[in-house]
């Protein structure tokens, strides 16, 4: 069956755009199902990254000949574009990190260190990636804060009515994942970020999947922090943002100490820099930066919307095709999901459905997608996930079927 959003994106087409697509692997054509863990990268960004080595790296801010300017120039031109994707108010808002965990660092140990203390609370969810727990734990572990989780329900679904027990005025921090790496669940973050605001608690939302699936507005949504990484929306890796509210950007204390996040130093006192420049310390990864750019046209070019609606065509056709396996549970059964779909076989160990998939060309994840609690939650060690990008076709979809037909097989 052909669907209205097929003929909107040609998909042919913009897989040429992705040269690593076009290989074969174990002598079958490669079937990419890990853009969870990272998207591919199309030929624009790949150009934008030889384009500045090749034409214009120079280091940025201090330098006043030519080449350092052309750099500082694209990198500020990247700090813009990333506003606008988020439809932040000022451009001093966007912090570069080097990632989605180190964004999430930064705030534990910025403001965290400096706003949070004995007693107070942080409410985090069963559904976090290890990098929302586990900064969270070590703070909690220094100032003698106290970490409350809202549980999720068998369809991996957050229990709101368990978050707002939780909520009290001794919540001083809510940091929740926008949408689920391992199960693509879509959470009610506006709903979460005005509870949490009521009794008075600061937000953050790790957005590393939906920065790629949804359009954001951290405006209109009015969180005070929105992380994500570059890597998982068709740019480079080691390259995240951190969007934070300038007044409490503004309030916090600098993270890294070093060249470029300072004013003034002398032995006896050092006066720190403007927003953002303030939590930039050191050479930033100006490469990965002036790249982000070039993958958000990208996107915008082929519509965020067209690119969410073929995901969820995938989605729908993977489920339906899926559930007819025997012995096969889908592990995430939300009514909003990204086109993520995870399970469990029978008899069967996740990771040789991965190893056989593998055998046929296949590259999906296995294990806990670092989310053991969530796991645990679910009573299993670990899924099987397929993850979809634009990219993505439902033949492929078609030969993941035979496959798992194939290891079922194989092992049953
Ligand atoms: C990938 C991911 C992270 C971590 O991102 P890094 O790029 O590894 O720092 C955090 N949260 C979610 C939901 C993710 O999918």
């Amino acid at each position: 069956m052909q669907s209205a959003i097929e003929n909107t994106l040609d998909i042919e087409q913009i897989r040429r755009d992705f040269p690593v697509l076009d290989q074969t692997v174990n002598g079958r054509p490669l079937v990419y199902f890990d853009n969870a863990a990272t998207n591919q990268k199309p030929l624009p960004v790949i150009h934008a990254l030889t384009r500045y080595y090749e034409g214009y790296n120079a280091n940025i801010h201090r330098g006043i000949h030519h080449l350092a300017e052309q750099a500082t120039a694209a990198f500020e031109a990247s700090r813009r574009a990333v506003q606008s994707f988020l439809n932040a108010k000022h451009w001093e808002e966007i912090i570069f990190t080097y990632g989605t965990t180190d964004g999430i660092n930064l705030v534990a140990q910025t403001y965290g260190r400096r706003f949070l203390g004995k007693g107070d609370e942080i409410i985090i969810s069963t559904m976090e990636h290890h990098s929302n727990i586990v900064p969270w734990q070590m703070l909690c572990e220094e100032r003698g804060c106290i970490l409350k989780v809202i549980p999720v329900d068998d369809n991996g679904e957050l229990i709101l009515e368990e978050y707002e027990k939780l909520l009290s005025e001794r919540t001083k921090f809510v940091s929740v994942v926008h949408v689920s790496n391992s199960l693509g669940t879509i959470n009610p973050v506006k709903t979460i970020i005005d509870l949490a605001h009521g009794v008075g608690a600061v937000v953050l939302i790790d957005g590393a999947q939906a920065s790629s699936h949804l359009e954001l507005d951290v405006q209109a949504l009015d969180t005070d922090f929105y992380v994500f990484s570059a890597h998982k929306l068709y740019g480079p890796t080691g390259m995240g943002v951190l969007y934070g509210k300038k007044e409490i950007l503004d309030a916090m204390p600098p993270y890294r100490g070093g060249g470029e996040m300072i004013k003034e130093v002398t032995f006896e006192k050092t006066t720190y820099n403007d927003l953002p420049y303030k939590f930039e310390a050191g050479t930033p990864n100006i490469a990965d930066v002036v790249a982000v750019k070039t993958a958000l046209e990208y996107m915008a070019g082929l519509g965020k919307e067209n690119i969410a609606a073929h995901e969820h065509d995938l989605l729908q056709y993977a489920t339906e095709q899926l559930s007819e396996l025997e012995g096969l549970r889908i592990i995430g059964q939300a009514k909003h999901k990204i086109g993520v779909i995870s399970w469990v076989m029978d008899g069967i160990h996740h990771q040789d459905t991965g190893v056989i998939l593998d055998q046929q060309g296949i590259a999906v994840r296995t294990g806990h997608h670092c989310c053991q609690p969530l796991m645990q939650r679910f009573g299993i060690t670990g899924t099987t996930r397929a993850s979809f990008a634009v990219y993505n076709t439902k033949d492929e979809v078609d030969r993941l079927v035979t496959g798992l037909r194939r290891v079922q097989k194989m092992m049953l």
